[in-house]
């Protein structure tokens, strides 16, 4: 069964320069997918490119470019500019509107509720969170309810933006606007869709442990990642329509037949339940059982716990306090095979430094999908091919 953690997307394997003899997206015959690395300032002007043809004014594809390039340099690919062809069709559907204004309602008490009518989440979210974080000073604590929003991608980003105010945060993001793709425990068609959540304390400014997962036993990004690199999914992630384990991501990635499985059996399900009712039924309108189902959506509503530490000791005392459990988790003995205990938010610090010094790998297929997208908006492919660098190897 395969564990959230896995060495399956470790840092050292998703960093290798990928060299694979695999399949094509149809599955036939054989091609060489060979990912290149390239400079993060280079992918984030790309990405910025994309955006601002996508509609997006020189503010928001910043935010929005930035937020994908992060999540490369996190090491989770399924969450960075692998997402621009998905954004374009939305836009193109109308499912997805650049320049947004929230609709920020007047907090009741510490309870803050922010409808994105559908902008794009990544500066959506920094909005509304923004908003609801203005009642803290007050509350010493505050709840957010936001609405309708374009897909927040990396929900960390949250966690990290609140730890850098001094606040320990914790994120539920539920996933609508398409069929459910993940199954409930013991059934063998979906019934919720991959509702992560995210919580951090804040030590120095920075998220530190830094949790952030998917419910299911990996993001839908993950998924399309392995579709574009012509890889198998490790054991026990997907079912196929029949209800049977399945290791090919294609039919997931490209038509979304099958599920994704809920990690943790029961308690991960459970989870995941819980996340589309405080996310949805709770903070917003929809559950994934009411909400329509649009053309190529994806809709997240997030439900965001904000607190202020000095509510219950001096923030400094709290800080020191999760230093020492952190550490005394640092020095538990390995378990065989593994060379270190990382705790949650380790793999992403350590993934950020090893790609900014080495670049981000990105497939060729990726590539294409996000050219072809942009020519839908008029874009000159070659131009935009050419503001991608590639990292001098150290
Ligand atoms: P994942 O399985 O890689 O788990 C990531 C978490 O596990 C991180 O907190 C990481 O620090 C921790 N971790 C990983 N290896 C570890 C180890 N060896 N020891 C200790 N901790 C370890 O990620 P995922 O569940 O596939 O989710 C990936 C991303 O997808 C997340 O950023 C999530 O927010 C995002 N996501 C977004 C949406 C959306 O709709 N916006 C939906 C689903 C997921």
């Amino acid at each position: 069964m395969f564990q959230k953690g896995s060495d399956r997307f470790s840092i050292a394997n998703s960093e290798r320069v990928h060299c694979a003899l695999c399949k094509n997206q149809a599955g036939q015959g054989a091609i060489l997918n060979t990912s290149v690395n390239y400079t993060s300032t280079s992918i984030t002007n790309f990405a910025k490119t994309v955006l601002t043809g996508f509609g997006c004014d020189d503010n928001e594809a910043r935010v929005v470019a930035e937020h994908l390039t992060d999540a490369n340099l996190t090491g989770h690919d399924s969450h960075g500019i692998g997402m621009l062809p998905l954004y374009g069709e939305q836009v193109i559907d109308g499912n997805l509107i650049p320049n947004q204004q929230p609709v920020l309602n007047p907090p009741a008490g510490a309870i803050s509720v922010v409808d994105a009518k559908r902008g794009f989440g990544h500066r959506m979210a920094l909005l509304a969170l923004d908003h609801a974080m203005n009642s803290v000073p007050e509350h010493k604590v505050a709840l957010l309810g936001l609405r309708n929003s374009g897909h927040v991608s990396r929900v960390g980003t949250y966690s990290e933006y609140c730890a850098a105010r001094g606040y320990v945060s914790i994120h539920m993001v539920n996933v609508v606007g398409h069929a459910p793709i993940v199954a409930p425990y013991g059934a063998r068609e979906s019934g919720f869709s991959t509702n992560p959540i995210s919580m951090a304390m804040p030590v120095d400014g920075k998220a530190k442990p830094l949790l952030d997962i998917a419910t299911s036993t990996v993001a839908f990004g993950k998924v399309r990642v392995a579709s574009n690199k012509g890889e198998q999914m490790p054991p026990g992630c997907l079912v196929n329509s029949d209800g049977l384990e399945t290791r090919d991501p294609d039919p997931m990635a490209n038509h979304r037949e099958g599920a994704l499985s809920a990690f943790g059996a029961h308690k991960g399900s459970g989870l995941g339940i819980f996340v589309e009712l405080l996310a949805g039924a709770l903070a917003s309108d929809d559950t994934v059982a009411t909400m329509e189902h649009l053309p190529r959506g994806v809709i997240n509503n997030m439900f965001s716990i904000i607190i202020d530490p000095a509510a219950f000791d001096d923030p400094d005392n709290v800080a020191r306090r999760t230093l020492d459990f952190y550490d005394f988790i640092k020095s538990r003995s390995p378990a065989v095979g593994t060379d270190e205990v990382l705790l949650p938010g380790e793999p992403e610090i350590n993934s950020r430094q090893f790609r900014q010094a080495q670049g981000i790998p990105v497939d060729p297929e990726t590539i294409r999908q996000i050219l072809d997208t942009a020519r839908l908006f008029s874009l000159d492919s070659t131009a935009l091919e050419s503001l991608l660098e590639v990292q001098a190897q150290r």
